[in-house]
């Protein structure tokens, strides 16, 4: 039996992997459950999969009677306190933004092997989260749960010592692929909540729309595959079939494929390399008739670039992008700022605070508070 902590359980993916793991009860239990405000619904989850620990990050909660079996923690440091302190070797990191990221590094300070769902805490602490992961006698301590992500993964096993040439990194391009520019300046949240293929938070969901979602997809990539940036391609494609490929030296090109559900990279995270029924639909090629491929269109989503030159960059820039990001995706689903603002706002904390170092979480913490207030500044 292999025991699961998931952290943000209340979200898009920690409900998914809640699905998956309650298909497999004689392989996995759930050893702890985290949310931030919802406490009804994590009352709810505790009370059905019995997990000894439990989270309330946002908020504090009288925790009803009959969940006095479960030790609950409350407040910010609660997260931490889950990662490191929970039964079981897996924890799936699930939370949004780099809220996970101090959480990550105690987990792996307790040796537990991390599932990342949660990109902004590999954007933010990147080098550092990476040498925190080194792999153990197991073998990997932080596996991908990104679809891209999951997908490039699947497509290096059997790869040996070849090291691949490019990662054709897929993207579906949002509901704005075929928008004019002026139109997608003025969106509306509404619209910018329409993703076109996946089902998921409101804050990736806002990241998927302006393809800031992309942007950091290029940074997890490069951490995790230890990529130059010049090997990582952005390729649209709008039916979210292919889950992204890699490019070998001789020229083969090997993609991972599947109808777009969550369910099927989570896991696999959890059983990797075993590969167990997922509840997912099958893909059907000839429902599907065909799929198409095509460049970003970099002038109308500034946010591609940006993520090569915060790689270009180096140190904080990338957390510099991604809590500016944060603090725009943010406003915009407030309504306090327009969708076009977005771009400036990331644009300028770069400009300002892009060149800061990345040596310690004390420097990541630094980059990020700066970050947040020119943000919140250029509003
Ligand atoms: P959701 O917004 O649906 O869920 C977020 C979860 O984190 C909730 O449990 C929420 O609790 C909790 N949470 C929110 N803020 C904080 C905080 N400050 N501290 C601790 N916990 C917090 O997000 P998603 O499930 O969509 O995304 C989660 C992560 O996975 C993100 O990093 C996203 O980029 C990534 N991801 C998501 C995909 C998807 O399909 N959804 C696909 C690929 C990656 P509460 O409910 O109480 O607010
Ligand atoms: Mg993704």
């Amino acid at each position: 039996m292999r025991g699961i902590a998931i952290l943000g359980s209340t979200g898009s993916i920690g409900k998914q992997a809640i699905e998956v793991i309650s298909l497999h009860p004689d392989r996995f239990f759930v050893t702890a459950l985290t949310a931030h405000r919802n406490a009804a619904l994590l009352f709810e989850q505790v009370r059905l999969l019995r997990p000894k620990m439990a989270a309330l990050t946002g908020e504090k909660a009288e925790v009803p009677k009959d969940l006095s079996f479960c030790d609950f923690r409350f407040g910010p440091g609660a997260l931490e306190e889950v990662a490191r302190e929970c039964e079981g070797k897996d924890i799936l990191a699930a939370v949004v933004g780099v809220a996970g990221l101090k959480a990550v590094m105690a987990a792996r300070k307790a040796g537990k092997r991390v599932l990342l769902a949660n990109k902004e805490t590999l954007v933010a602490g990147g080098e550092m989260v990476m040498q925190a992961c080194q792999a153990d006698e197991e073998g990997p301590t932080l596996l991908p749960v990104d679809s891209e992500h999951s997908a490039i993964f699947q497509c290096l096993q059997g790869a040996g010592p070849n090291k691949y040439k490019k990662i054709l990194l897929t993207a579906s391009g949002g509901p704005f692929r075929t928008w004019e520019k002026e139109r997608i300046q003025k969106a509306t949240v509404e619209e910018a909540l329409g993703h076109p293929t996946w089902n998921m938070g409101a804050k990736i969901t806002v990241d998927s729309a302006s393809m800031f979602n992309k942007a950091l997809e290029i940074i997890e990539a490069k951490w995790l595959f230890e990529a130059d940036p010049s090997q990582i391609q952005v390729v649209v494609h709008p039916q979210s079939i292919v889950h992204s490929a890699v490019q070998f030296q001789d020229g083969a090109v090997i993609a991972q494929m599947g109808a777009p559900d969550m369910k099927v990279p989570i896991l696999y995270a959890i059983t990797y390399p075993e590969r167990l029924f997922a509840g997912a639909k099958e893909l059907d090629l000839f429902a599907l008739g065909k799929l198409t491929f095509e460049a970003p269109d970099l002038e109308k989503f500034p946010s591609i670039q940006m993520a090569y030159d915060a790689l270009h960059a180096g140190g904080a820039a990338a957390c510099v992008l991604n809590a500016a990001n944060e603090e725009a995706a943010g406003a915009f689903l407030q309504g306090r700022i327009p969708f076009g603002k977005i771009y400036e706002i990331v644009d300028a904390a770069l400009q300002k605070h892009g060149h800061l170092p990345a040596r310690s979480l004390q420097d990541i913490d630094e980059a990020d508070a700066l970050a947040r207030q020119a943000a919140r500044a250029h509003m």
